[in-house]
């Protein structure tokens, strides 16, 4: 079996590392000639609008996916015409905009903060007046990991914030901590959710994530995954599926939702019987789904812009070494860590004691 994978990131290159074994062989689109999966399948360099590309990789592929959510939605569209393409591209154009992503979740039932489209500074204006602040400016599109975010705590961010168009004002959710769940729904209709992630964000950018969530209410496990339900089957959906969650006094509320495998998911690689991106690729090929749940907690540690003493990491016990071929500059994603536990232990210390040696290294 041939898959097509657009965009050939570090999550492309987990998706062929988890393929290699199943007998499957790959086929990866970028925009650059030295992308982290293309030593894992065959290369395609290409815009992701140009149709002369479109034709060189949908041809001889049995079924495409994608790694990122900013694939033009007409090239999903215009593949998935001719061949099968997972998730479905109608989950693609929602995540791309933030304020569709925000009306689904609220014709779900699914619970926002607050949020008004804004186009200019006087809708801003008014905008506050209804949500009040503290609130965060965001741009529909093109936004992750914090980028195109304003923060508005007085009168002066007001006055001093620009508005990009087009944009969305949300009310500001005091949360007691971030948490992901990722899903996987197969072409079969099978359905496995991995246990909760707590999340540990700086500058917008997932530093470290534990799972289980220590301490996560069962009825707000079982929460998140209601809702993770209402947006698979809403999509006719297949593959993994992600929504980030803020945990607050009075349940959770949705951040926004990711149509592919997800960052605060690679600690499923050893932390699971089977990982997301074995079970994205088990299910968009109708493939039986392996079991996501394991009595250990297990933990993520990002790599980000330079790479710490590699021969330290090494030597400590179940701790994990995931590269992804990316030269170092600041903030970069070059790889990951996972740190996998015994039962009941106390994986946040356990963390807290290798970030501590890490950043001493
Ligand atoms: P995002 O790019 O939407 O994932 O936002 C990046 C980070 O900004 C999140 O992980 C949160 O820590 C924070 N953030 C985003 N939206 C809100 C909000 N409405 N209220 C509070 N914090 C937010």
């Amino acid at each position: 079996v041939k898959i097509g994978v657009i965009g050939a990131g570090q999550l492309g290159r987990m998706l062929g590392l988890a393929g290699y074994p199943l007998g499957l062989t790959f086929r990866f689109w970028d925009l650059t000639q030295d992308s982290p999966a293309f030593p894992l399948g065959e290369n395609m360099v290409g815009a992701y609008d140009d149709s002369e590309a479109l034709e060189r990789f949908a041809s001889g592929l049995d079924l495409v996916t994608y790694e990122f959510e900013n694939v033009p939605v007409s090239t999903a569209e215009n593949l998935a015409a001719r061949l099968p393409v997972w998730p479905p591209p109608a989950a693609l154009a929602v995540s791309q905009d933030r304020l569709s992503e925000r009306t689904c979740f609220a014709k779900l039932g699914i619970p926002n903060p607050p949020y008004i489209g804004v186009n200019s500074k006087d809708e801003l204006e008014d905008a506050v007046r209804t949500i009040g602040l503290p609130a965060v400016l965001k741009t529909r599109r093109l936004g992750y990991d914090g980028k195109g975010q304003q923060l508005l705590t007085t009168a002066a961010d007001l006055a001093a914030a620009t508005v990009s168009v087009p944009s969305i004002l949300e009310g500001f959710v005091s949360f007691s901590r971030e948490l992901s769940i990722i899903a996987v729904r197969s072409t079969a209709g099978e359905t496995h959710f991995y246990p909760l992630a707590e999340n540990h964000h700086g500058d917008g950018i997932l530093r470290w994530s534990i799972a289980p969530a220590p301490g996560l209410r069962l009825e707000l496990e079982a929460m998140a995954r209601d809702y993770a339900t209402r947006v698979l089957d809403a999509f006719g959906y297949a593959g993994a599926f992600t929504i980030e969650l803020f945990e607050t006094g009075s349940g959770l509320i949705a951040n926004e939702m990711a149509p592919r495998v997800h960052n605060s998911g690679h600690w499923t690689i050893e932390g699971s019987p089977v990982s997301q991106f074995e079970n994205h690729l088990r299910a968009i090929l109708g493939w039986p789904l392996g079991p996501t749940e394991r009595p250990e907690p297990a933990g993520l540690i990002n790599l980000l812009g330079t790479l710490p003493d590699l021969r330290w990491v090494l030597s400590q016990p179940d701790v994990h070494l995931h590269l992804y071929g990316k030269q170092s500059r600041p903030g970069r994603k070059l790889g990951h860590l996972t740190v996998t536990g015994h039962p009941g232990e106390d994986m946040k210390s356990r963390l807290a004691e290798l970030l501590a040696s890490l950043n001493s290294t």
